[in-house]
């Protein structure tokens, strides 16, 4: 059965390292242990909260529910013919484990995803992207257990209605359902996702053409953009990239002449965040601990002390910066408890 914990810390369960607590925690090893949790009267008259490893969370204050946490575990070939091979990994399996066990056999298909912190069973939510490449591309199905009912649900890919960093897991099916394992179709004989120009510039010096080097030119490129929340506290990206009419998009273009875009669905472009907040000066700022990174604007960073108020200050002032001079409001991709 499964153990609750009160007043839980969860300073090593929020990449922020916010020294905050929960009333109540809970792991789950299995299916059965979280259809038993919430079978309890305790799931229903508590406020409750999914957690994965905290690397895509904010906690703006000690959380006064209950905190579940799937530690599922297990990876297991269920199929697999010429050219591909179907994979179903537990939830609580750790995401970049998850790569590297795919890449040493020589599987493709996530390579392009290396070094993102977080579990299995989070990859799904957001539909987790780095490097030209999204993981809706190798994602089959998803399992999860209707938090209502605690009936298992399925999946396939097409009902997960996957977007730029969004899926049916953050619309409708928020909060309402627990995600236990995620089966992938990785390739056999992989295509390699060089799409991403500084990916394909370091590759072409490389003797090996394979998704192993992929990983490793990947690992490169995070190790040396992005900071490591071990050290320095961050959940990534905290912005979405925007997406702005066509129209508005040459009324800035007019203004901007080095306005950076891609084309994206409808009449409409996307534009990078970080150069936005760039411009508007905050690459390399810092309110006491709270800053925003020097190599990369798009991350906000906890430098020691800062709480997950002072980072949420932070952004509203670099929201309502943005927003002044370029007309476009940001939306935070990270999830704000
Ligand atoms: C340094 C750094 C770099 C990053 N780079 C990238 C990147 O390149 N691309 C990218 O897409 N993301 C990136 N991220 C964000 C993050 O790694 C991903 O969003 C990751 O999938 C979050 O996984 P997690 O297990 O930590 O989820 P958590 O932060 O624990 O949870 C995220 C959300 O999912 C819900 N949730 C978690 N598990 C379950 C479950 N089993 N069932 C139902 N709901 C659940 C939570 O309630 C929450 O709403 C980065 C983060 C950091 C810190």
């Amino acid at each position: 059965m499964p153990e609750i914990l009160r007043n839980h810390s969860l300073s090593k369960l929020n990449s922020f390292h916010f020294d905050v607590r929960t009333h109540k925690y809970c792991e789950c090893k299995s299916v059965k242990d979280i259809q038993e949790i919430i079978s309890r009267p305790e799931f229903r008259n508590e406020k409750t909260l999914i957690l994965g490893e905290g690397s895509n969370i904010l906690f703006s204050k000690d959380f006064g529910g209950l905190i579940i946490r799937p530690v599922i575990l297990g990876r297991e070939i269920i199929r697999e013919d010429r050219e591909y091979v179907w994979i179903r990994a537990g939830a609580g399996e750790n995401w970049d484990e998850f790569v590297a066990w795919s890449t040493a056999w020589g599987f493709g298909g996530i390579e392009n995803l290396s070094l993102i912190p977080g579990s299995v069973g989070s990859s799904p939510i957001q539909n987790i992207g780095a490097y030209g490449a999204e993981v809706q591309e190798s994602i089959e199905e998803v399992s999860a257990l209707d938090v209502l009912t605690g009936q298992k649900l399925t999946f396939l890919k097409e009902a997960c209605r996957f977007a730029y960093r969004d899926s049916i897991f953050k619309q409708e099916w928020k909060n309402k359902c627990i995600i236990t394992s995620a089966t992938f179709r990785l390739s056999k004989k992989p295509e390699l996702n060089l799409g991403y120009q500084m990916l394909a510039e370091k590759m072409s010096g490389r003797e090996r053409q394979d998704v192993e080097t992929i990983r490793q030119v990947i690992i490169e490129i995070r190790r040396s953009k992005l900071p490591d929340p071990e050290q320095f506290g961050n959940a990534g990206s905290f912005f979405k990239n925007p997406r702005i009419p066509e129209e508005q998009y040459q009324g800035i273009l007019e203004k901007y002449p080095g306005l950076p875009s891609y084309p994206a669905a409808g009449r409409s472009r996307k534009i990078p965040s970080a150069w936005l907040i760039e411009q508007c000066g905050w690459k390399g700022k810092r309110r006491g601990d709270a800053g925003c990174y020097e190599k990369q604007a798009l991350v906000l960073v906890n430098y020691g002390s800062a709480t997950g108020k002072d980072i949420l200050e932070l952004a509203t002032l670099i929201e309502k910066d943005v927003h002044g001079r370029f007309g476009i409001r940001l939306e935070k991709e990270v999830n704000v408890i």
